[in-house]
């Protein structure tokens, strides 16, 4: 740091130069996050100094943190779940595990492991690491679901816990949760539904999927409003059916307004709380599924319009994720080659393919534009 500080003027000319190296999200299909809605960024600066590991300073924040919740757990077949908003979805998972972990520790058992379809968020590595458990690996089927068969024959007396994800990070699938469920009521495991990407997604689309509470199976969930819900980063929410979950991962809080927190994270933003709970307010249900249903509709032009140019997809796209399969040789090539062009696509590890997220800020042009570029690069 500089003895002296500088001028406002410098301050923004410096900032100005910066924001022009950061990519713009036009031509970004290789992440899932996206513009916040307009009124996400209003509430967001209302509440800057917001803080929510003190919420007995701001119960005005916490009334909306809390109004959240109950609407998430609607969403999600749950109204009166638990849960509190977390940094974002490795927060959400890393929680998920810790509260049953804790629980099963307290009955004395040790060496314990979860078990995670192949697909799982590479949070779940660094949920091994720090909760010093096993994650064992489950197979998929030929859709890159995961096979149950596997997840059963993985289970033994140290297993605590058992994934699946509704809405895969690489391929956008959807895990047959209500066999998972059924499995999880059969053995009395707790169950934990990753939904950060697929929760705000799932719910709006025009087929029906089961994966959420109102499968008797389903312990926990995580949501992330910083992905499709539109809402600012951070903000992730995690979600159980019972509040002893939630018991398990209070730490008390002796000079604070409040007597314990769960969260993992101390000073929490109050700021994308009340961003969240604008933007949920503003949109509703129908705002949602309106931008899910344009999403969708370009996803399906990307895919088909891939496929006139002879590249078909891993998977036909379940929801807002393209794959486009390639000869394993070639992947690499046509990924730099759009980059080259000023395109930002990602590629998933097993099968090798080109990945497309089509997030809200993604529209009809830049998908033609994109699979014109495509066809030359092939
Ligand atoms: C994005 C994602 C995560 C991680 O969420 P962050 O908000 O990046 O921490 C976890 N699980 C799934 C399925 C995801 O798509």
């Amino acid at each position: 740091m500089e003895e002296r500080g500088m001028s406002r003027e410098m301050i923004e000319a410096l900032l100005q130069e910066k924001k022009l190296k950061d990519l713009s999200y036009e031509r970004i299909l290789s992440s899932m996050c996206t513009y916040p809605h307009e009124i996400a960024v209003y509430a967001h600066g209302m509440f800057l100094e917001s803080n929510l590991g003190d919420s007995g300073l701001f119960r005005g924040t916490r009334e909306m943190e809390d109004k959240v919740i109950r609407m998430l757990g609607a969403l999600l077949g749950n109204e009166n779940a638990f849960g509190y908003l977390s940094t974002g979805g490795t927060e959400s998972n890393i929680q998920a595990i810790r509260a049953i972990r804790n629980r099963k520790r307290k009955e004395g058992l040790s060496d314990m492991n979860i078990i995670v379809p192949e697909t799982a968020h590479f949070s779940f590595d660094k949920i091994a690491d720090l909760l010093s458990i096993n994650v064992q690996k489950a197979s998929l089927d030929e859709e890159l679901r995961v096979d149950v068969n596997s997840v059963e024959r993985l289970i033994n007396d140290k297993t605590i816990g058992i994934v699946g994800i509704a809405g895969t990070t690489e391929f956008g699938q959807i895990d047959p949760i209500k066999e998972l469920s059924g499995i999880a009521m059969d053995r009395d495991i707790f169950l934990f539904v990753d939904a950060a990407f697929g929760g705000f997604v799932i719910p709006f689309l025009d087929e029906n999927y089961e994966f959420d509470f109102s499968l008797d199976g389903v312990s926990a969930i995580s949501i992330d409003p910083h992905k499709m819900g539109m809402s600012t980063i951070p903000a992730g929410c995690i979600l159980f059916r019972e509040e002893f979950y939630l018991d398990e991962l209070v730490v008390s809080t002796p000079y604070l307004t409040t007597k314990g927190q769960c969260s993992l994270t101390g000073t929490r933003s109050g700021a994308s709380a009340a961003a969240t709970y604008a933007v949920l307010k503003y949109l509703g249900k129908e705002g949602l599924k309106t931008i899910v249903d344009e999403c969708m509709r370009l996803t399906r032009l990307l895919v088909d319009g891939a496929k006139r140019i002879g590249i078909p997809p891993v998977i036909e796209p379940v929801m807002n994720v393209a794959t486009l399969s390639f000869p394993e040789s070639e992947v690499g090539r046509v990924v730099n080659a759009l980059e080259e062009r000023r395109w930002r696509v990602s590629m998933t590890r097993t099968p090798k393919s080109l990945r497309a997220v089509i997030m809200p800020h993604t529209d009809e042009e830049t998908i033609k534009l994109f699979l014109e570029d495509l066809e030359e690069v092939v």
